[in-house]
C-alpha cells in the first residue's frame, strides 16, 4: 500500500487577497515564509470603490516596488472642495515620508497587480477559491485557535452564488489571516463584531464618460443637493481617472441621524445632479448603474487578534473615518500583520499576536478617536454648516484640515495642523464614544418626533 502523503502545514494562510491580504502575503514571502492567499475571485476582478489612492496608498505601493507599474494610471496633485457656494483646491502637502501626489487607478487594475507583486516575492495565489469555514481546534481566549480554513474552488471562478463547484478540502496552516473585507464572513464565523455606537460609512459609486477625465484635482463635495436646492445629508466626490472616465460617488455615515430615511440611489441622483456641469455627468455619459457597499471604520470590528488569527484591513474595520480611505490602511495593517506573523514564526509565538494588536491601537486609536468625534459632529447639519462655512473662507485652515484627515501630519515639525489636533484630542478625550453616541441617538429621537 501507497504511503499515505502528509499534509503540509504551511506557516501562514490568508483569507481574501485584496489590498490587506495581498500586502500581508508580499511582506511575509519577502521575509522568506511560506504563505498561501486564498482568493474567492479571479484577477483582474472588479470592486467596487471610489478608486483613489492617496499619498499613504502610494508610499505603500512603493514600498512594494509598485511604483512603476502605476505609471499608466492617472497622477494627480490634491483635492477641490466644494462647500456652501465656495471652492478651495489644495495641494498635498510636503511630508517626509509620503510624497506629494496620489493616484486614481481601478481595482479591476490595482488589485491584481498586488496580488501578483506577491506571487513573485513567493507567496501562493488560490484565486477562484473560497475559504467556506475556519477549522477550529479548541476555543480562545479571545478568537478561537485554528489548524486551518476549509476551502472550496468556485465553479465560475468567483461571483455570488458561483461557489460550490469543486470538493471542500482543508488547508492546514501555524498562523491565519482573515482580510476577507467589509462583510467578513470569515471573521464573524470566528466571533468578530463590529460595534454599532461606532460610525459605520455607506457608499455608491458609478463611472461616467467626461472631458474632465484627466483633471489634476480629485474633487470633494460637502454638501449636495436635491433638486429644489435643499440640502440632502452625505457628500460627493468625482475621481477623474485619466481615461476618458471619471468615478462618481456619494456616501453617508451612520452618525448623521437621517441616515436611516436615505435612498441611496436618490442620493446618487441628487449629486448628478447638483455636480458643477464642466464635468458633463448626465444619464448620457453614465456608464452603468452605480454599485455601493459598506465602510466599517475607525476600528469597530474586534477581537483584531487571538493565539493564532490576526485581522486586517476592512475585516478589521480600518478606515480612516475622515475621509473613507481604506486602501492604505488595508496596506499598512497587511504589513503590521507580516512584521507580527514574522515574530511569532521566529519563536515568539502568540506573544507576537497580542503585540500587534497593541501596535494598531497605538498606530490609529488616538486618531481614530478624533476621528470617530470629528464625524460624530459634522453629521449635526448646523455644526457642518458653520465648519465648512468657515473653513472654506481660508485656504490656509483648508489645507491644515486637509493634513489631519488624510493623515499626513509631522511628527517633526508641529504646525497648525499638529496644534489643532492635539487640541482636537484633548476635547474628543473628554467625550468618550459611547456618550457621544448616546447623545446622537436621543438628539436623533427627538430630532424626529
Ligand atoms: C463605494 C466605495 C468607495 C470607496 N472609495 C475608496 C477610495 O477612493 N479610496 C480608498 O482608499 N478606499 C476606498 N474605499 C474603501 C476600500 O475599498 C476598502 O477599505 C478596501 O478595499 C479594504 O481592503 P481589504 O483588503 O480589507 O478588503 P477588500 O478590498 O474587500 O478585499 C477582500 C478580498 O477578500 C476576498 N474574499 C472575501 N471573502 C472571501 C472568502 N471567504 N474566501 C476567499 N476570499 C474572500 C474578496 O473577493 C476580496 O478580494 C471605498 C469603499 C466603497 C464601498
Amino acid at each position: 500500500m501507497p504511503t499515505p502523503v502528509p499534509t503540509p502545514v504551511h506557516d501562514v494562510v490568508i483569507v481574501g487577497g485584496g489590498p490587506a491580504g495581498s500586502s500581508c502575503a508580499y511582506w511575509l514571502a519577502d521575509a522568506g515564509w511560506d504563505v498561501v492567499v486564498v482568493e474567492k475571485k479571479h484577477f483582474p476582478r472588479v470592486k467596487t470603490c471610489g478608486d483613489g489612492l492617496t499619498p499613504r496608498a502610494v508610499r505603500q505601493l512603493a514600498d512594494m516596488g509598485l511604483e512603476d507599474a502605476l505609471a499608466g494610471s492617472h497622477k494627480y496633485g490634491g483635492l477641490r472642495a466644494y462647500g456652501f457656494g465656495q471652492s478651495l483646491e489644495m495641494q498635498w502637502p510636503e511630508h517626509p515620508n509620503f510624497p506629494n501626489y496620489g493616484y486614481t487607478i481601478t481595482r479591476h487594475d490595482l488589485d491584481g497587480l498586488v496580488a501578483e507583486r506577491a506571487v513573485k516575492a513567493g507567496a501562493t495565489l488560490l484565486p477562484g477559491t473560497e475559504v467556506v469555514a475556519p477549522l477550529i481546534d479548541e476555543a480562545g481566549s479571545t478568537l478561537p485557535h485554528l489548524k486551518g480554513v476549509t476551502i472550496r474552488e468556485n465553479a465560475a471562478g468567483g461571483g455570488r452564488g458561483a461557489s460550490g463547484g469543486g470538493k471542500d478540502r482543508e488547508l492546514l496552516a501555524r498562523y491565519v489571516v482573515v482580510a476577507d473585507g467589509a462583510n467578513s464572513r470569515v471573521g464573524r464565523m470566528l466571533g468578530t463584531n463590529r460595534r454599532r455606537d461606532l460610525p459605520l460609512g455607506m457608499a455608491l459609486r458609478g463611472y461616467y464618460t467626461s472631458d474632465r477625465h484627466d483633471d489634476p484635482f480629485i474633487e470633494s463635495h460637502l454638501d449636495i443637493r436635491d433638486a429644489e436646492g435643499n440640502v440632502v445629508p452625505g457628500y460627493g466626490w468625482i475621481f477623474p481617472m485619466g481615461d476618458g472616465r471619471v468615478n462618481v460617488g456619494v456616501g453617508l455615515l451612520s452618525t448623521d441621524r437621517r441616515w436611516k430615511g436615505v435612498n441611496t440611489s436618490h442620493l446618487m441622483d441628487a449629486f448628478v445632479n447638483w455636480a458643477p456641469e464642466s464635468w458633463g455627468l448626465s444619464p448620457a455619459t453614465s456608464l452603468g448603474p452605480p454599485t455601493g457597499g459598506k465602510l466599517p471604520m475607525g476600528l469597530s470590528v474586534g477581537p483584531r487578534a487571538g493565539a493564532n488569527v490576526l485581522l486586517a484591513g476592512d475585516a478589521a474595520g480600518t478606515i480612516n473615518p475622515f475621509n473613507g480611505e481604506g486602501i492604505a490602511y488595508g496596506y499598512e495593517t497587511g504589513r503590521l500583520a507580516a512584521a507580527a506573523l514574522g515574530h511569532a514564526l521566529s519563536g515568539e509565538g502568540p506573544r507576537a499576536l497580542a503585540d500587534y494588536d497593541r501596535q494598531i491601537e497605538a498606530a490609529y486609536g488616538p486618531y481614530y478617536k478624533v476621528a470617530r468625534a470629528f464625524v460624530r459632529m459634522i453629521s449635526n447639519p448646523q455644526a457642518m454648516k458653520l465648519c465648512v462655512g468657515v473653513g472654506m473662507r481660508s485656504e490656509f485652515i483648508m489645507s491644515e484640515l486637509l493634513r489631519i484627515m488624510a493623515n499626513l501630519m509631522r511628527p517633526d515639525a508641529p504646525g497648525p495642523a499638529e496644534i489643532g489636533f492635539r487640541a482636537m484630542e484633548l476635547i474628543s478625550r473628554l467625550l468618550p464614544d459611547e456618550v457621544a453616541a448616546l447623545e446622537a441617538a436621543s438628539a436623533g429621537a427627538s430630532g424626529s418626533g
